[in-house]
């Protein structure tokens, strides 16, 4: 077990937790809200440090993550527990789950044997998944740090509930920040994941961005929760105001699940929310959960074309040179140059 970072000792051998805006306040032999991190005899334990649940070598472009390393494969890490309660959580089997200290569903994983296997497996990436990331922060923390040593990248997929003094911590070693942006109504937000904070959220992601994360935006669009056009326009207006027209923003399809019966997204929607992106100056919108959906595809802004084609996970062709469309020369957002496959150098 390891002994956790960004908290205070109380009276009466309580703690409070400062790493996430719940600045959970625990009893001895309690956990916090996140259900991993507990106080032992006066001391904030974080109970699932080198433990996983959940490990895969998977495309990038599941993350989703589609102008970082196009291509890559990504070693992908989540073990137990999460700080919110969302009713359309595709993962609360694990997220939704408290850890104990002797936990013999978890398996051990040290962040030395984490790197090696990224390694091993021709991982560009390591990508800290499933469950949220910013609640296993010590060894996010120490594997981002050697994974980097190593030459890999890290990419957070979280939920951007986290303090911001945590964050900046976290983000000397984070490549990519991988943010939810689940709506951009405060009530239904709170509603929707139990406590979240839309305004809270909003500051974290764009700090990340102002830090020098690369930065991609999902939002899973769910039939009366956040697929109205007041939040779509709200959302597309504060993004481009506020991070600029070339952050890619993935619009996800919903499927009912856990405590939401709400049907299945309409292609309709996803399509209706990309215009109204599109509309407020966004340039790379994606569609997500409908196969063959063109919205899978990156198209040059500059002269139209298609750049990269995407079958599922797969990437085709990628006419991307040096960071730029090869017909026309337009700037493409984000792509670094070492995106380049070798084939195309
Ligand atoms: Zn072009």
């Amino acid at each position: 077990m390891k002994e956790a970072l960004f908290w205070e000792k109380r009276p009466h051998k309580e703690v409070h937790c400062q790493l996430c805006p719940h600045n959970c306040i625990i009893q001895q032999g309690a956990t916090g809200t996140c259900g991993v991190r507990k106080n032992i005899d006066g001391t904030l334990y974080a109970l699932t440090y080198g433990k996983v649940i959940a490990s895969a070598i998977d495309p990038i472009e599941k993350k989703p993550l589609y102008h970082f390393h196009p291509g890559s494969s990504a070693f992908s890490i989540g073990t137990f527990g999460c700080n919110l309660r969302c009713k359309h959580c595709q993962n609360w089997q694990i997220s939704h789950c408290k850890a104990t200290e002797d936990d013999n569903r978890l398996l051990a994983l040290s962040p030395q044997q984490a790197v090696a296997t990224a390694l091993s497996n021709n991982c560009e990436v390591i990508a800290f998944t499933y469950n949220e990331p910013s609640i296993w922060f010590e060894y996010v923390l120490d594997t981002a740090r050697l994974a980097r040593q190593a030459g890999l990248y890290n990419v957070l997929v979280t939920s951007g509930m986290i303090n911001p003094p945590a964050l900046k911590t976290l983000l000397n070693d984070i490549d990519v920040y991988r943010v939810d942006i689940k709506g951009f109504n405060e009530e239904t937000y709170q509603r929707l994941t139990g406590s979240a904070v839309l305004a809270q959220v909003l500051e974290n992601a764009e700090f990340a961005f102002k830090a020098g994360a690369h930065l991609e935006i999902v939002t899973n669009l769910i039939p009366g929760w956040n697929d109205s056009n007041e939040q779509l326009d709200g959302l597309t207006h504060w993004i481009v105001d506020t991070l600029g027209t070339d952050i890619p923003w993935h619009v996800t399809r919903y499927h009912p699940g856990h405590q939401l019966k709400e049907p299945l997204t309409p292609v309709e929607t996803l399509n209706r929310a990309r215009e109204i992106g599109f509309k407020n100056g966004l340039q790379y919108i994606y569609v997500g959960n409908v196969p063959g959906h063109p919205g899978q595809n990156t198209l040059c802004p500059g002269c139209g074309k298609i750049l990269i084609d995407r079958t599922g996970f797969t990437i085709g062709t990628n006419h991307i040179l040096h960071g730029c469309c090869a017909y026309c020369g337009y700037r493409i957002g984000h792509y670094r140059a070492s995106d380049i496959p070798a084939a195309q150098k």
